[in-house]
């Protein structure tokens, strides 16, 4: 599901894989079904060993005998163990061993305190052991471990695992890395199955790589409920380095007398080798078909990160040497894993960043950012390793990939709105446990990540996950019937169990959200607001030139026309002198073309005015009180009193206009032109009927203006031309000529108001022309 979007290869796999097909799988578990029992049992005080080997406990001051296992004798030729309590080591061991051990012992110093420190190899009753030496609260521990047949050469070991540790660090990406762990891992141990099982943030688990010998059930890709590992013994495999269990089907032989006599406690084996296990463990063990097991954990900042576990069907006892060649490469994956695993996160990082980068350039390009945004729908869900995404923005909603429907979405935004804490960021993988609507759409969104885009409204994008179930494909057989054994009367869990267990853990859940991700969605939203603020910037600049140009454009006009008008008057006034003065020798012609130049000039001159008055509108400050319009109205039909009577109008005016704040004297001029074009453009129909008045339609209260007539009226593709100045639709003199620039000047006086100017007419149907004298509510945003 996540594969072809750059997930790393190392989730994916591991959610990707299905391969539960077979008995049992966990590879360390004291589990029954009353899980209590298991997370109180004291695993380290276990009162007994494991037959490979034999356990004296020593005083350390003169290394007399305080308990000793009770297969001294028959092991290591020992007298009966009754008679070696008391007695010192030499009794026990004869002369020779003890004094290699008193002699070692002197050289071990007095590092014996973070568990076994191998002493020396020693003969005892014809056989060889290993023998081991650690201090506990009451003694030292000397454990004496049977050496196997096979003793392997230490040098091939060496620089087997010096290669090993060169793989591991050329590996690329976490999966690389732990494939080649675990077949390193089986190849220093000869057992038939290496596993690496990593713990979840919830305690619960599931093995991420492994390697098998041919013909051995691949337990990849399961997972675990936290309880399928007790506390007791995670608290163990914190504490050693290796767990070491050749033969689950082993007796386990006591430890003699069960209390040590200087604590008067049981002795406590936390770091022992040959301590022996909860028999729930060994039985679980025997139960999923092993018999010999190891089991080394895998350390991250000082914390159990996870585990590599050994499997063999048969009993199998790993000599010392290989045993400690697993210890180390254990240990060095700790090291190598932690910086492999950061580098992993860092990679993630940098891939988010990148993304990111790539979705603001995209934004910028677009004039409406969000399109760049939702442009190329893999980005968003890219960004995020996630299956699913949304954006709201301005009332729209944009659902990429796999998401809940759009209603539930809606409805979700509407909830994220109302629980608002004023974070910018809010990601839960159970969103179900917070939000019950959201049972509905698990496998789409068991976990949400939104950033809110900005505060107060309801923009946002979202990132969805599936819960954790729905995506874990379970390829065993469901008929097998190795559901869960009863043994005594107690139900062990099988594998199939376990992933039952554990798919009800994570019900309603999904993948957590990570640290990164969290910074990346802030990181997103702080360059989606960056882009915001920088188009809002950039219109608020366009707007500020565009004054500016008009500013320009009204005074140059201003300058053009006041310095053009001195010549024209010259021209007009010599114009003049010549007909007055000079009528005769010009005669008939001559003073016909004078009369034109006359008439022209002061054509001109009108043009020149309208073109000076129209300026001046843009440039002088309006002059705003309190009008009371009904009187500006008067003051306008009293200019217009006798165009009226001549041409036998009808003023209609239905009811009061409103006392509003304005330039009276701007707002008497645009009435002057609306009711004089309401005069002209009637000639030829019926008697003139004008109708001025006003309505509250805005929302806001913002009155609308209008001039009514019944005139000749004005097709629709002229509405707009009308406006434009010295614009006319009719011949220079007809409906008694004008120079077009009275309507300019009336939208340009409503606009300087804030207000604007527009009409509705059809030719033959009237006109009637709207204005407002102040801002309109615009569309919510
Ligand atoms: P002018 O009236 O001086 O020509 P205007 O700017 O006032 O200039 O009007 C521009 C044009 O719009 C007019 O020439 C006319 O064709 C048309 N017009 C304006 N008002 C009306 C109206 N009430 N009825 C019909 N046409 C009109």
């Amino acid at each position: 599901w996540a594969g072809e979007r750059g997930r790393t290869k190392y989730p994916e796999a591991i959610v990707n894989s299905g391969t539960l097909t077979t008995k049992n799988a966990v590879m360390i578990t004291a589990n029954n079904v009353d899980l209590n029992n298991c997370d109180r049992e004291q695993v380290q005080f276990s009162g007994a060993v494991q037959p490979h080997g034999a356990m004296l406990v020593l005083a350390e001051t003169d290394l007399r005998v305080l308990q000793a296992s009770a297969n001294c004798a028959t092991l290591l030729g020992t007298p009966a163990v009754d008679s070696l309590l008391g007695q010192p080591i030499e009794h026990a061991l004869g002369k020779d061993v003890a004094r290699d051990i008193r002699d070692h012992l002197a050289r071990a110093g007095t590092d014996l305190d973070s568990g076994p420190v191998h002493l020396m190899r020693a003969t005892l009753a014809g056989s060889v052991f290993d023998t081991f030496i650690h201090r506990v609260e009451g003694g030292l521990i000397l454990e004496l471990e049977i050496v196997g047949s096979e003793t392997a050469p230490l040098l091939d070991l060496f620089s087997q695992l010096h290669a090993t540790i060169g793989r591991l660090q050329a590996t690329r990406g976490l999966q690389a890395f732990f494939d080649l762990a675990c077949e390193q891992l089986r190849w220093f141990t000869g057992y038939d199955r290496v596993m690496a099982y990593k713990f979840m943030d919830d305690g619960s688990g599931n093995i991420v790589a492994e390697s098998v010998a041919d013909g051995v059930q691949s337990y990849f890709g399961l997972h675990f409920p936290a309880s399928d590992i007790p506390v007791p013994a995670r608290r163990m495999f914190a504490l050693s380095w290796l767990r070491h269990l050749p033969n689950a089907d082993y007796e386990p032989v006591p430890i003699v007398p069960a209390l040590n006599p200087a604590t008067n406690g049981p002795l406590d084996q936390s770091r022992g080798l040959l301590r022996s296990v909860s028999t729930m463990y060994s039985d679980y063990l025997k139960n999923m078909g092993t018999r010999g097991s190891m089991v080394m954990p895998l350390m991250k900042e000082g914390a159990l990160w996870g585990l590599i576990a050994c499997n063999h069907s048969v009993p199998l006892h790993v000599p010392h040497e290989r045993r400690m060649a697993a210890e180390f490469l254990a240990h060095m994956l700790s090291l190598l894993m932690a910086a492999k695993e950061d580098a992993e996160t860092y990679d993630y990082r940098l891939r988010i960043g990148a993304t990111i980068d790539h979705l603001v350039r995209s934004m910028a390009a677009e004039p409406v950012f969000h399109h760049g945004l939702i442009k190329s729908e893999q980005n968003l869900l890219r960004c995020l390793n996630t299956t699913g995404a949304a954006l709201a923005i301005k009332g729209e909603l944009f659902l990429m990939g796999r998401t809940p429907g759009e209603v539930h979405v809606k409805n979700l935004i509407g909830w994220l709105g109302a629980r608002d804490d004023g974070q910018a960021v809010f990601g839960t993988d159970r969103l179900s446990s917070l939000y019950a609507d959201a049972s509905a759409f698990q496998d789409t969104a068991a976990g949400v990540l939104a950033v809110r885009l900005i505060p107060h409204r309801p923009d946002y994008v979202m990132w969805f996950r599936p819960e954790i179930g729905q995506i874990v494909h379970w390829a065993g057989n469901p008929d097998k019937p190795m559901e869960s054994t009863e043994v005594n009367g107690e139900i062990r869990l099988s594998p199939r169990g376990s992933f039952a267990l554990w798919k009800q853990s994570v019900q309603g859940r999904s993948d957590p959200w990570t640290n990164v991700e969290i910074q990346g969605a802030a990181d997103l939203r702080r360059a989606i607001v960056e882009v915001i603020l920088q188009q809002a910037e950039a219109l608020d600049q366009a707007n500020r030139e565009l004054s500016r140009s008009n500013v320009e454009l009204d005074s140059f006009a201003y300058a053009a026309s006041h310095d053009l008008r001195e010549p024209l008057r010259g021209i007009n006034n010599y114009a003049s002198f010549l007909l007055r003065g000079h009528a005769e020798q010009l005669g008939e012609e001559g003073r016909a073309k004078l009369d034109t130049i006359v008439r022209l000039t002061k054509r001109m001159d009108e043009l020149i005015e309208s073109l000076l008055h129209y300026s001046r509108i843009g440039r002088l400050d309006l002059s705003v009180v309190a009008a009371d319009l009904d009187i500006v109205l008067d003051e306008a039909l009293m200019t217009l009193a006798a165009r009226i009577t001549d041409a036998n109008a009808e003023i209609v005016r239905p009811r009061r206009l409103p006392t509003i704040n304005c330039d009276r004297i701007r707002v008497r001029e645009v009435f002057v032109n609306l009711v004089s074009n309401a005069l002209k453009y009637s000639k030829g129909t019926d008697r003139c009927r004008i109708e001025i008045g006003s309505t509250e339609a805005d929302v806001t209260g913002t009155p609308v203006f209008y001039v009514r007539d019944n005139g000749i009226g004005i097709a629709a593709a002229q509405h707009e031309r009308i406006f434009d100045i010295f614009r006319r639709l009719h011949g220079r003199d007809a409906y008694g000529g004008g120079s077009g620039v009275g309507l300019t000047i009336a939208r340009r006086a409503a606009e300087r108001h804030g207000g604007r100017l527009w009409l509705d007419s059809a030719l033959g149907q009237g006109s009637t022309f709207y204005f407002t004298l102040a801002p309109e509510a615009g569309p919510a945003i």
